[in-house]
């Protein structure tokens, strides 16, 4: 079964994020299964999931209650909307849980499928605001090196790498780019994490000023840099970079799609780095990933300016099909209600020391410039040469056999550009759990260090 599995994906699947070429010769890794953190591919081989599927399976891959909710409502209403006037309870009662639970100030809740719709999302409701009042100059949106905020037009367009750019005719116009704060490779000789924090936002006030404040909208970021490398920004960073975008009326928004629910050790990511969102969107662990859901949570302000919008139009012009889907939605309220339950988020911060600890043994490691971790999720950085900082020469691709070499020893990582290693587990895993990935990984690392003796 599984050959013939493995050669009709070859065939038939465009596969997303691949390199199509390598992947005729080397074919799919095919899961069939999960348990708890882990899963299981055709050959019945059990791996670590330690990337959550992609930083989002954050109650595991087995969870009975979410089948159940799903199933529930598969039977009560498989589909309704929220266009028009209607509406259903399971995206009603999720958009009240949502306000409950989020930072002070976010009052409105919009739901989309997907991350990337999200986002989409804030630059038109970004756009369409500032029309409606009356400032049609005021449209830019401040974004920040190797973010990621996805891969639709405009979220693709706010994200910061050039894979999602290169031969896609992106950016679009009206993105402004904006440093990133990761202090290991940026900061310079000798300038403190405070230091880099006041460097990066004086930069940002004389970007702005450069612009004109009266054309920019909006600042995204995610609180920890997830797909662009896992960085952690110094501890004072979103405090100096708030109170720039305070002085000229820009508003903050926290794309907390790998950050919410628990990812830091806090609800939010806003909580842990002090953030104060005018907009919010998330996604991925809304829904333990088991269905496709997210949302653009809205301050009051900003609800206000789109309410008068519609009146004047007619109609807020926009929403998806699958706008609070009411399979996902259900799926979602009750993953919300198992993390408030198990009190999920209090047991990130009680295994994350064992998670922390174990990046950290590695660095002093020869191939390893800076290790780093928050909550459940963390980065190996390598290098050529650790004294210098020198990186690998891309094309040696070390990051990625290191991951395949974690695969073959039963655990799933992921490699980002720069050669960098992430790790996010399901926020369920026990210490134990940790210990044994990284046993695993141990094996991997010990591996490619033979190798690249
Ligand atoms: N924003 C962040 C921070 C993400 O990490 C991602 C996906 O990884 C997205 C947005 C896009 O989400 P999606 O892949 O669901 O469109």
């Amino acid at each position: 079964m599984s050959n013939a599995l493995r050669d009709a994906d070859i065939r038939y699947v465009l596969h997303p994020y691949t390199n199509l070429a390598a992947h005729e010769e080397k074919g799919p890794m095919i899961a069939v299964r999960g348990e708890g953190v882990k899963v299981f591919d055709t050959a019945g081989k059990e791996y670590i999931e330690g990337m959550a599927g992609l930083w989002c399976a954050s109650l595991g891959f087995s969870e009975p209650r979410l089948r159940e909710a799903a199933l529930r409502q598969m039977d009560a209403l498989p589909f309704f909307h929220q266009f028009g006037h209607k509406s259903h309870a399971p995206g009603i009662e999720l958009a009240e849980r949502l306000i409950g639970m989020a930072p002070d100030g976010l009052t409105k809740v919009f739901f989309a499928n997907s991350g990337s719709e999200a986002n989409d999302t804030v630059v038109k409701i970004v756009r369409y605001m500032n029309n409606i009042l009356g400032r049609p100059q005021k449209k830019k949106i401040i974004a920040r090196e190797r973010a990621y905020h996805g891969v639709t037009v405009a979220a693709a367009s706010l994200t910061g790498l050039p894979v999602n750019h290169r031969a896609f005719d992106l950016p679009i116009e009206g993105v402004v780019r904006t440093g990133c704060p990761h202090h290991y490779r940026y900061a310079r000789p000798g300038e403190s994490e405070d230091a880099f924090a006041t460097r990066l936002a004086d930069e940002l006030e004389a970007q702005i000023l450069a612009e004109g404040p009266e054309t920019v909208a909006a600042f995204i970021a995610e609180p920890v840099q997830g797909a662009g490398g896992v960085i952690i920004p110094p501890a004072t960073y979103f405090d100096k970079i708030q109170a720039v975008l305070k002085k000229y009326d820009i508003l903050m928004v926290a794309d907390e799609v790998i950050c919410g629910f628990g990812r830091t050790g806090n609800a939010w990511g806003s909580q842990t780095y002090n953030i104060r969102p005018d907009i919010l969107t998330c996604a991925k662990a809304l829904s333990s990933a088991y269905l496709p859901i997210s949302a653009v949570l809205v301050s009051d302000a900003v609800y206000q300016a789109v309410k008068k919008g519609s009146a004047e139009i007619g109609s807020f012009g926009h929403g998806y099909t699958y706008s609070a889907h009411p399979v996902a939605a259900a799926v979602a309220l009750e993953t919300l209600k198992i993390y408030e339950e198990r009190d999920l988020f209090a047991h990130t911060r009680a295994v994350s020391p064992t998670f922390v600890t174990h990046l950290m043994r590695y660095a002093d490691h020869p191939l390893v410039g800076n290790a780093r971790g928050i909550g459940l999720v963390g980065a190996l950085e390598l290098v050529a040469d650790k004294a210098t900082k020198e990186s690998f020469p891309p094309a040696a691709a070390v990051a990625a056999r290191l991951v395949e070499l974690a695969q073959e020893e039963g655990l799933i990582l992921r490699s980002l550009a720069g050669d960098i290693v992430s790790f996010c587990p399901p926020l369920i895993i026990t210490d134990a759990e940790l210990d044994e990935m990284f046993t695993r990984f141990d094996r991997a690392m010990e591996r490619l260090t033979a190798q690249l003796g």
